[in-house]
């Protein structure tokens, strides 16, 4: 499925300092050491970049220089490994997240993010379309975040290349009745993807162990048998999930867990926009302001949630949130990741079906 473009590259040795993605490049190519050769000045499909000492002259690269750039380096930084404790206050909400990155500068991480989506939500509705024609696989994609992370946003243009049959997005708000009288995964499991599509989770079962633990007197709604609510409790509920999650995994759903981290900063001035900008009022909401207050709980109800969850067969993201166009770059990316991972083919015409092509041609012409 990898699509490999053959580029004219002048390729010098790469020290700690050098872009990460021209070392990206380097393991990737296939080069011969050239000690003599001259650096050479940037022209059409000749990229050189210079380092002292060693030159080593590139005659043709196979890469998908982004998405081996995402692969390697940023997903990796930002998925969560199983069993490790995290602390959120260690992940930066903005676009610092490696040396590579901060050498870079954030005009240049920006402008760079910006055509990496662009480019991959046209690769995002071609991998789709396969997902369906292909019919075994489907996508779930849970989002998390505190209020004005920007998880709508990241729905509308991640998705924004895909076709709406492919697709399916479920907002999760305050349990109803119904809802509450079954058990907590029942809602979320009825709003499953099914095989061939992307099925987004806007908030998910994972507020069964966030607001509900920030705010325990919400348990008392959903007439669960008595007991005590303590740490043995919450972990049963991660237990719960992650039993869950393996099902749908076992059963063909891959899932794809995305912790938008937005700062307590950037919340702050995206709900005062709310509140200023006439065109933004509609999105604002008291109970936002509300849940902020909560703030420290939350994010050691995350904490605990993205320890407990964060497992080999469903692994947490944690997203930069506070550039919007970061937030969905890195999400579009892993998510495109994903599917090429499955290494889907449309499925072959056989002999059989050709024939009852060529019929069917045949009596469509003669009519
Ligand atoms: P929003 O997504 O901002 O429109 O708000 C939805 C609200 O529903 C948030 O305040 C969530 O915390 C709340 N909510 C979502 N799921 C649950 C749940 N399982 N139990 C209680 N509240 C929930
Ligand atoms: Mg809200």
């Amino acid at each position: 499925m990898r699509k490999e473009e053959q580029i004219p590259v002048m390729l010098t040795q790469c020290d700690q300092d050098c872009p990460f993605i021209f070392r990206r490049m380097r393991l990737r190519a296939r080069w011969m050491v050239s000690p003599s050769a001259k650096p050479q000045a940037i022209s059409s499909g000749i990229i050189s970049i210079t380092i002292p000492n060693k030159i080593m002259l590139v005659n043709s690269i196979a890469i998908h220089e982004n998405r081996a750039m995402l692969e390697h380096d940023i997903i990796k930084q930002l998925r969560v490994p199983p069993g490790e404790k995290i602390r959120l206050k260690d992940y930066d909400s903005g676009w610092r997240q490696t040396k590579e990155l901060r050498l870079l500068g954030k005009d240049e991480v920006k402008a760079r993010a910006k055509a990496f989506l662009d480019k991959t939500i046209i690769e995002l509705a071609e991998a789709q379309e396969l997902l369906f024609a292909d019919d075994t696989y489907s996508i779930l994609i849970i989002l998390q975040a505190m209020d004005a992370a920007g998880k709508d946003g990241t729905i509308k243009h991640v998705m924004s290349g895909v076709n709406p049959q492919g697709c399916q997005v479920f907002s999760f708000k305050k349990p109803s009745t119904e809802e509450l009288n079954h058990n907590f995964l029942w809602r979320y499991a009825r709003s499953l993807p099914e095989r061939g599509r992307i099925g987004i989770f806007n908030r998910s079962y994972y507020e069964d162990v966030l607001v509900v633990k920030v705010h325990p007197e919400i348990l008392e709604l959903g007439k669960l048998p008595p007991g005590k609510r303590g740490k043995s409790f919450w972990q049963e509920r991660y237990d719960d999930i992650n039993a869950f999650e393996q099902h749908l995994v076992r059963n063909g759903t891959i899932v794809l867990k995305f912790f938008l981290n937005v700062s307590l900063k950037e919340q702050k001035r995206r709900l005062l926009e709310r509140l200023e900008n006439p065109a933004k009022n509609w999105k604002f909401s008291a109970a936002d302001l509300a849940e902020r207050a909560y703030w420290e709980q939350y994010m050691e109800a995350y904490e605990s949630a993205i320890h407990a969850t964060s497992t080999e067969w469903a692994p947490w993201h944690i997203i930069p949130a506070d550039h919007k166009w970061g937030t969905r770059t890195l999400v579009a990316g892993i998510l495109a990741h994903a599917i090429h991972r499955l290494d889907l083919k449309f499925p072959e015409v056989g002999a059989e079906k050709k024939q009852a092509l060529h019929e069917a041609k045949k009596e469509l012409e003669q009519e």
